[in-house]
Parts: structure tokens; sequence; C-alpha cells
């Protein structure tokens, strides 16, 4: 027989191990909606492949997550027949953090650390689910047999910095997590109980679309033949497979027959944070391109918003089956933080990831769902669309640039603060109804640091004049100037570069001071194109400036971060 090998896990799993057993103690039932997760995912994953290789599931074919406590070992098991792990895979999934956006989850959790514990909100959106085993038992057991292979792999870890790996024995495909609960968690709460398991399953794992079931004993009259109960029979135990969870698609409903609760019971599901979403839309379409969608906007930005491989929120589904995750051709980029389902029922099952962006219904679904949530967008209150800005803003202002069809509307969304907002957002269209009678140029400044902006010797002639400026501090915005050149008639013009377009005073200075000038300019050939009397500054004597078609210095500063 092959002996276990031990491995040590790495570093950041230490970390994350240690933290998550300190800090989640009190949310201590998630646990099994993680491993209840991670079954379904394996299910979709097996599920998926089989749409091409029918072969791998043998006649393993009904999907099904299964439940199995034991009283008398104090364990828990939760069994999938999903796609299951090789001993590779075992060692890169339960042994390391191979994540994109650890380091960005580190650092987020070392600043909720300071703050308060870790929230339950930031372990789901990172998905660190597996290790949450550990909050409930000490130690725990994985034997998983990959689709298609025929040894399995038994993994097993105390959670103390290191694991096991051997190779045993499986009859069937997919994964067992066995959980040896540990004494102290049990005497808080039993998780063999069969109630405290199904009230758990309801609570979190009601809405997986595989059946959740567990083997429940009772006690049944005795029947005769024909299933009618004998008066005066014996009660005997018989044991029945029951299904825990409802699996039910609401979005399949309709709308008055859903509350806010299910809505937002629903939302947590399928996005993995706790708190209620800023606002949803529940559209079904009928006719040519027919769908559902129940889309979601979160109240609160992912961490890793901006980072490029940041998954898309919407799943794919035709007819309440299953098609995909993250997928990425229903809503352009900037749309990316709306989270939900799509059900397309005339989609082609079948079809791959790469032909999705060619689909014709998916491109007409795609354009029809980006504009019901402009829409929405558009008829927001103030106070919710200020929230959503907040989050949110700088990924729209991406689609400036990005959906030329869709431009204008998404010119009008955009805000910027000011120099005379006082950190309130405004729109483009305010500061047009609000420019000074003599202004012919809708003034701008980029950077990093509002208060290096609001200070710059740059708007100094502008403030004299009473001009209002657009505060620009988001990277996005050097592209967005760079397409939106103007707005209802008024070009956009940088106070940073170039002629301001103030007064005419320029060319009488350039003579009068003409040989100043040029005894500076010698002095700083080496370092500046030109000296030149400016109408940027009032007070300071000098500044650095660029010609109006030269970057701007934020702009050289986010190329040379880049490594450009
Ligand atoms: P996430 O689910 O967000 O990927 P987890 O920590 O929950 O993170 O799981 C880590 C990885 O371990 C999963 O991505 C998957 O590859 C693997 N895994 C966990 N549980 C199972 C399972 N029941 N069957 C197959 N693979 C699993
Ligand atoms: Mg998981």
């Amino acid at each position: 027989t092959p002996k276990a090998e031990t491995y040590e896990f790495q570093t950041e799993v230490k970390q994350l191990l240690n933290i998550i057993i300190n800090s989640l103690y009190s949310n201590k039932e998630i646990f099994l909606r993680e491993l209840i997760s991670n079954a379904s995912d394996a299910i979709d994953k097996a599920s998926f492949q089989a749409q091409t290789d029918p072969d791998i599931l043998g006649d393993d074919t009904e999907f099904k997550i299964k439940l199995a406590a034991d009283k008398e070992n104090k364990t828990l098991t939760v069994s999938d027949n999903g796609i299951g792990m090789t001993k590779d895979e075992v060692k890169e999934n339960l042994g390391t953090i191979a994540k994109s956006g650890t380091a960005a989850f580190l650092e987020a959790l070392e600043k909720s650390r300071k703050e308060d514990a870790l929230t339950p909100e930031l372990i789901g959106q990172f998905g660190v689910g597996f290790y949450s085993a550990f909050i409930a038992a000490d130690k725990v057991t994985v034997v998983t047999r990959a689709a298609g292979e025929q040894s399995a792999t038994r993994w097993e870890s105390a959670g103390d910095g290191s694991y096991t790996i051997e190779e045993t024995d499986k009859p069937g495909r997919g994964t067992d997590v066995i959980l040896h609960l540990s004494p102290k968690v049990l005497e808080d709460e039993d998780f063999t109980e069969e109630w405290t398991i199904r009230r758990i399953v309801k609570r979190h794992s009601d809405f997986v679309r595989y059946p959740v079931v567990m083997d429940v004993e009772r006690e049944e009259p005795e029947t005769d033949a024909d299933g009618n109960p004998v008066e005066g029979g014996e009660k005997k135990k018989v044991v029945r497979e029951e299904t825990l969870n409802s699996m039910k698609a609401i979005w399949a409903k309709n709308k008055n027959e859903i509350t806010d609760e299910e809505y937002n019971d629903f939302y947590s599901h399928i996005c993995h944070d706790w708190n209620p979403p800023l606002d949803r839309m529940h559209i079904k379409l009928e006719g040519m391109t027919e769908y559902t969608a129940l889309l979601y906007i979160p109240s609160q930005a992912p961490f890793d918003l901006f980072s490029p491989e940041r998954q898309h929120g919407v799943q794919l589904y035709s007819r309440r089956v299953f098609i995909m995750e993250n997928c990425r051709e229903l809503l352009p980029e900037y749309l990316r933080f709306i989270r939900g389902v799509v059900d397309a029922p005339d989609l082609n099952l079948n079809i791959s990831r790469e032909l999705l962006q060619q689909d014709a219904l998916v491109r007409n679904i795609r354009k029809n769902l980006v504009k019901k949530i402009l829409e929405k967008l558009e008829n927001m209150d103030g106070d919710t669309f200020e929230k959503f800005y907040n989050e949110f803003g700088a990924v729209l202002k991406e689609g400036v640039y990005s959906d030329f069809e869709n431009r204008d509307r998404l010119t009008k969304l955009i805000r910027y603060k000011t120099t005379k907002s006082e950190d309130k957002w405004r729109s483009l269209t305010e500061y047009v109804n609000d420019m000074k009678s003599d202004q012919n140029h809708i003034y701008y400044i980029t950077g990093d640091n509002l208060s290096a902006m609001l200070n710059s010797p740059h708007l100094e002639a502008l403030k004299e004049k009473d001009y209002e400026v657009l505060l620009m501090t988001d990277p996005v915005d050097e592209f967005v100037v760079q397409t939106l050149t103007e707005f209802e008639g008024k070009t956009l013009q940088s106070a940073e570069k170039g002629d301001l377009d103030i007064d005419e005073t320029d060319e009488k200075q350039s003579e009068t001071y003409a040989d100043l000038f040029t005894k500076i300019q010698g002095y700083l050939d080496e370092t500046v194109k030109s000296v030149k009397p400016s109408s940027h500054l009032k007070n300071s004597v000098s500044c650095l400036s660029g010609d109006a078609y030269d970057m701007s210095a934020y702009m050289e500063k986010l190329l040379k971060a880049s490594g450009q």
C-alpha cells in the first residue's frame, strides 16, 4: 500500500486558516454553505463537460449533493458526484491559494482585521470557501476521484500547517468532504442534528440548483399490501432520502409572487454577498428575442473590480438549465459590476463559449440588457444614484470611450466633483447650465490627489474668472477626455495644457517680456520645450504646463507606473 506523503501549506494558506478559524467562529454555520457551493460547482463542471463528452458520466447521471451525519463518530460528510479532482488538482486546490487577487485580498484582510473582525462578506467575495471547514472541524478528510480516472486521492489535515496525501479507492466519481467535528463546536451547536442541518441548508443553500439530500429516519405505521395503515399495527423505522432545498428558479416566477426577502436571499446565494443589493431588475422579454433576466446592482464594489482577471457576474441559463457562470458575452465590460441570471429559452445548448459572441440571439439580448440597465440608472432617484456612483462610477465611465452606440446616454450619466461642488457630484448638463456668460469651454484638470488639484496654480486664472473646473481623479478619465471632446456644443479644455482662451493679453505680454523669456529659456533649455507667458496664473510666479496635444502630467505618471 502506498504511504501518505506530507506537504506544507503555502504560507498564505496558513495565514488565512488562522484568520478564518479565529474570526468566523460566530458565523460558523457558513462552512456548510461553502462546501455545498463547492459541490454544486463541481457538478456544474461535470455537467458542462458531459455536454461534449457524455461518456464521462457513465451510469451515474443523477446529479446530487448528499449530506451524511454520523453521531457516533461525530462526523458530517458532504458528498457530490461532480467532476472530482486528480492528485495534482488536490495539491493545487487544497494547499495553495492560486487565485488571482490574492495579494489584494490579504491586503483587504489586514485592513478589516485592524478595524474589526474579518467579515463573512469578505470571505465570500474571495471564495476561500473550502478552508472554512476548519471552523467546525479539527480534522478534515477529502476523498476524491476525478471523472474518467480509476484511482482516487485521500487528503487529510488538522489545519495546523500541513496536510497528507495518499492514493486510495473510491467507488464512484466525485468528492467526499468528511468533517471530524470538534468537541468544542459540538457543545455550541450540534451539526450532526437533522433539524440543525435542515435549517442551515434552507437558510443558505435553498437555491442551489441540484438536490441537497440526506437520509432521514422516520417512524411510519405498518401498512398492508395496498399501502393502507394497519389498525393497531406496529410502527417501524424507515430511512428515506429527502431533498432539503427547494432549488427554485425564482426568475421564472412572476414578479408579484416574489417577496423582497426572496429576491435578496437569491442575490446573496448567487453572489456570495451578504449585503442587500442596491437595486434590481426583473425583466421578461417576449417576441423575437425572448429572455428572462434577474439582474442586481450590488451595494458595494468588490475589491477586485479593476483586476483584469475579474470574473463577470452573470450566469447563463436556458429553460432553467444552467449553461455557464461568468458569461462575459451578455454585458459589456463597463457593466461588469452587474450580477444575476439570464435565461434564454431558445439558446442552443451546445454552444461553445467561443461561438457565443457571434450568436445573434446573445447579441440581441446584450443590446437589450444594456438599454434596460441604462434606463434603470437614468431613472434612479438622486440618493440611490449617488450611492451607485460612489461605488461604480469609475467603471461606468469606461463606457464613454468603449460603447460608441450609447456614448451620449453614458456621457449624461457620468459625474464629476468640481472646484465649486464642495465634494458633491455634478453632471455635465449641470455644469453647462451654470457656465458663465463669457465662458466658452468646459474646463477640467486630471490628477490623483483632490486637494493638490484644488490648489493647482493652473487654476488661478480660472478661479479669478469664477469658472468651474471639473476635477478628474480616476485613471479612466484620461481616456474619457480623449474621446469626449465636446458636450452640448462646448469643447472640453484642459486647465493644465495649451491656451485657456480666457483673454487676449498673451500676445502683448509676449512682446513686452520677450527678452526675459528668451533668457529663462536659455537656462532651462535642457528640461523644457519653451518658456511663455501664461494665462493660467494669477498669484504664482510660474508653473509647468504642457502643449494642448501633450500628455497630461497625470497620464505621464500613470504610464510610468504601468512601466511604459
Ligand atoms: P472557490 O470555490 O472560490 O474556487 P474554494 O476554497 O471553495 O474556492 O475551493 C477551492 C478549489 O478546490 C475549487 O476551486 C475547486 O477547484 C476545488 N474544490 C473544492 N471542493 C471541491 C469539490 N467538492 N469537488 C471538486 N473540486 C473541489
Ligand atoms: Mg468555493
